[in-house]
């Protein structure tokens, strides 16, 4: 089957009809925001001065600094990089000395109902001893620790209490196999590994310790003196010489533990891209700059108000979400949260509603992947809830289609909430992209604009800015403080992979496109563009198109290579639970076809649609379409060592 000739309509898609729908933040929201459009000024003023004064009105610093940026050995910059502080002070002790050590910090919710309500002063108290007990395994600045925890306040201590020793965290998905675990052991050559025997998902116990134990029998392990277990499953686990119980040692530790100040460049933590593009890379952060952004973004994005605010962020901490918006950023600035460790819809559907009712949850962020399931599984569950303590909503992880969008505002926030669309990366370490509630006029479905502080720019091939309403690649032109300082034990990779496309110019892979008005549309990874007929097509504008259809859920596009056009639209579609029902696959797809190509234009019509029960995605919830693609193409499908159900992509390949 071949394309049929471009349609010159295309240029009028469905930008035209998403751009129309804004929101103006609302009086009442205006009245009490945190931002306002004095940010920006300051930071077009003097970026460079704008972060000193952030830093400093945002953190304690126990050696005040006097330099801000170093960039005189780019792309590896340094900032703040004679001042002194430590981290997990700044998170803990010093909103316990101003008086809110009572604050609620987590309200934890186990997978199977167990609660535990942490202040500010229990969460202090327990660092300081589990830093205590891990200085007794040796652990001192410098060395690695990898963290392999389910998402239970014994997590966020054992982050913070290594960051206190001015240690470095390697956090590894609990979901993630014994090899991927051994193959970051290696990497950080770590001297502790923190586990749990296992955590809960729906109900039953999932092991953690035997893949720790499976991980540690393999090459290039030799480096782990201890293993530290919580006792969180209640399965039985095999034992070894170097493993150590958690709450036995947590029970000998000293309870009292004085922070020292560290260098503002002391690496806080190595983390892993979630691997969507292919083999991870090993992140590197560090402490001063790092955690500037992480409470500047959180603060300003979120409308943070700690006296009153009840925040969550769905995120597991094996993800820099989760390192910068349920760890650092929220801590540091003394705000109270929700921690669950389990699914959206166990036991019942619409437990995480649930959540946000009983805890009053003000502010809710989350990535599109979840919003898109629960719109498959129907309104009528969160409408049987309240939600009225929702004010606002966040977005993160891909791009959001401006159906989800609207879906996540009407229904989630009750047409009231704004809704901040956050781009940024493992490697820019805090969110860079994103409208600001209070000052933005909001757009479903675009991030819009660079925070202040933070300078992107949409450049064409040959690195050229392009003009409004044109798309190509998304570039960062200014060092900022939270950006990566390097992937751990290989410098040259890190310049090769982010700086040698635009020299001059940090990039990452993404494509976008600016709008009429100056707004940044992220359309996905540079990767996943096709060339169809010459044309430059999206895969998330497709996408967004095939979700428009009320009969589909979840859909995922590629361009395949086809003898005609050079490169073929194959869609990968989920119908809604409805919608499947009896359905007579031939006639759905030839239908989907025609939606696409009436809401597009005949040019991105799918060669083919492909009715699917699931589709291929990380750990992390995003969709992998360099395997789809490897499928549409009848090749050896790739690596799927970070896929979340490695069995997904054989049904799949059945289907085609
Ligand atoms: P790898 O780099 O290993 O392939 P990854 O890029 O998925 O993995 P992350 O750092 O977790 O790893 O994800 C960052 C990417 O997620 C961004 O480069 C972008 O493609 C996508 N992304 C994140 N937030 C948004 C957003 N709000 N809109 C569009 N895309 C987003
Ligand atoms: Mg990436």
């Amino acid at each position: 089957m071949t394309i049929p000739q471009q349609d010159q309509t295309r240029a009028e898609d469905t930008r035209e009809h998403t751009a129309e729908t804004t929101f103006p933040p609302s009086p009442e929201f205006i009245a009490d925001a945190i931002a306002d459009s004095g940010l920006h000024d300051a930071a077009s003023a003097d970026r460079v001065a704008f972060w000193a004064e952030q830093s400093r009105a945002l953190l304690e610093w126990r050696t005040p600094f006097t330099s801000t940026l170093d960039w005189s050995d780019a792309p590896f910059a340094r900032w703040f990089a004679d001042g002194e502080l430590n981290v997990a002070e700044n998170c803990l002790d010093r909103h316990v000395r101003a008086g809110n050590g009572d604050r609620v910090a987590i309200h934890f919710e186990g997978a199977n109902g167990d609660t535990r309500t942490i202040t500010y002063a229990q969460l202090t108290a327990d660092v300081q001893r589990a830093a205590n007990m891990l200085a007794g395994l040796g652990v001192g600045q410098g060395d690695r620790v990898v963290v392999y925890l389910p998402l239970i306040p014994e997590a966020v201590v054992t982050m913070l209490a290594i960051a206190r020793l001015g240690a470095i965290h390697s956090v590894v998905f609990g979901g993630f196999s014994a090899e991927s675990l051994r193959a970051r052991i290696e990497d950080a050559g770590a001297k502790v590994v923190v586990t749990a025997d296992g955590g809960w998902r729906r109900g039953a116990v999932s092991p953690l310790k035997p893949a720790v134990d499976e991980a540690l029998q393999g090459e290039g392990t030799e480096s782990v003196e201890h293993v530290l277990v919580v006792q969180r499953g209640g399965n039985d686990v095999a034992w070894t010489e170097r493993d150590r119980w958690w709450h036995d040692e947590f029970a000998a530790a000293e309870p009292e533990h004085e922070a020292q100040a560290f260098p503002a460049e002391t690496p806080l933590f190595i983390l892993y891209t979630s691997g969507t593009t292919g083999k991870p890379k090993g992140i590197v952060h560090t402490s001063g700059g790092y955690l500037t952004q992480a409470a500047y973004t959180h603060k300003n994005v979120f409308d943070m108000h700690p006296e009153k605010d009840v925040y969550w962020c769905t995120a597991d901490i094996g993800w820099i979400t989760g390192h910068t918006y349920v760890v650092y950023g929220p801590l540091a600035n003394g705000v109270t949260q929700v921690l669950y460790e389990g699914t959206p819809d166990e036991p019942q559907p619409g437990r995480w509603w649930d959540l946000v009712d009983s805890y009053g949850v003000t502010v809710l962020y989350t990535a599109p992947t979840a919003v898109r399931a629960a719109m498959k599984a129907g309104r009528q569950i969160p409408e049987a809830r309240s939600l009225e303590s929702l004010r606002l909503l966040g977005s993160v992880g891909e791009p959001i289609n401006p159906e989800a969008w609207q879906w996540y505002r009407q229904v989630i926030g009750h047409d009231r909430t704004p809704i901040v669309d956050t781009w940024w990366q493992t490697e820019t370490g805090g969110i860079m992209i994103s409208a600001l509630p209070g000052v933005t006029k909001l757009k479903p479905g675009a991030a819009q604009t660079p925070l202040p502080g933070i300078v992107a720019e949409i450049v064409d091939d040959d690195g050229h800015r392009v003009d409004p309403g044109g798309s190509g690649y998304l570039t960062i032109t200014e060092p900022w403080p939270a950006m990566a300082r390097g992937i751990w034990g290989d410098p040259d990779r890190f310049v090769e992979t982010y700086w040698s496309r635009f020299p001059g110019r940090y990039f990452a892979g993404d494509g976008a496109r600016l709008d009429g008005e100056g707004d940044i549309w992220v359309q996905g990874r540079v990767d996943d563009v096709m060339n169809v007929s010459g044309h430059r097509l999206s895969t998330a504008e497709i996408e967004s198109a095939l979700v428009g259809h009320e009969g589909v859920a979840e859909a995922a596009v590629v361009g395949a290579a086809d003898e005609t056009t050079g490169q073929a639209v194959v869609a990968f579609v989920i119908l809604t639970t409805e919608a499947s029902e009896g359905v007579d696959r031939v006639s759905a797809a030839t239908e989907l076809r025609n939606w696409v190509g009436k809401r597009i234009g005949a040019i991105a019509k799918p060669r083919q649609v492909v009715i699917v029960p699931e589709l291929p995605k990380t750990r992390s919830g995003k969709i992998m379409r360099r395997l789809l693609r490897d499928a549409a193409e009848g090749r050896r499908i790739g690596d799927t060592t970070t896929l979340a159900d490695p069995t997904i992509m054989a049904t799949i390949a059945e289907l085609m």
